[in-house]
């Protein structure tokens, strides 16, 4: 079986995604790109019913290496991304609430939090498109630009990272940005941190983070 790492990462990520509320039934797509191979959740299937011999392998043209079901229909989007990335590693796309209620109500997530500056500062929202076409991932690009998250208009949030851990993480963290953007604003006029705020944080984020010793 080509890339089992993986195929396994992906479908515990699945699991940690429904678990955690941010996927609900078949919604959502995790790949991961390894060299010129991208391992990408199937469309339609239940996460619960999800093994690593079912997420596909795909090249990066899209072409199916070991596939034996139809890739996620957003098979394009995550194409895009690593075609204009080639540093990025995963790529995580949720229906998570807050995330795509936000989606609905602006054009770049507020900066009410510090967490902006994860993702390379203000999360921009792509413009809608028709879910699975080349025109939604040409929007989602241009709306990483310099950035690792975005949202899709009316339709959810996507983030990039090296690897899938990474990826899952600012995923869990985007939603979290904006559920606090929507309860401030429930509340109030929140207030906003300027672009300088972000770009001192971002700054010590470059430094911050610890991973476990390699044994
Ligand atoms: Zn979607």
């Amino acid at each position: 079986m080509l890339l089992p790492d993986a195929r396994a990462a992906i479908v515990a990520t699945c699991r940690e995604l429904a678990a955690a509320g941010l996927v609900v039934g078949t919604a959502g797509n995790v790949s991961v790109r390894q060299g010129d191979l991208v391992a990408v959740t199937p469309s339609g299937l239940r996460y619960g019913e999800l093994t690593p011999e079912l997420v596909g392998v795909h090249r990066l043209d899209g072409t199916a290496v070991e596939a034996p079901l139809a890739p996620t229909s957003e098979l394009p989007l995550h194409l895009a991304i690593y075609a204009a990335r080639p540093a990025a590693g995963a790529v995580v796309h949720t229906h998570s609430p807050a995330a795509t209620a936000l989606s609905a109500l602006v054009d770049e997530v507020p900066t009410v939090h510090y967490y902006a500056a994860m993702f390379g500062g203000a999360v921009r929202v792509a413009p809608y498109a028709t879910y699975g076409t080349e025109e939604l991932a040409r929007n989602a690009v241009r709306a990483l630009r310099d950035r690792t998250g975005c949202l899709l208009g009316n339709h959810g949030a996507v983030t990039v990272g090296q690897d899938l851990a990474t990826a899952h993480d600012k995923g869990v963290y985007l939603e979290w940005l904006c559920d606090v953007y929507l309860r401030a604003a429930a509340a109030g006029t929140p207030r906003l941190l300027s672009g300088a705020e972000i770009a001192a944080v971002a700054a010590k984020l470059a430094g911050y983070g610890q991973r476990p010793p390699v044994a």
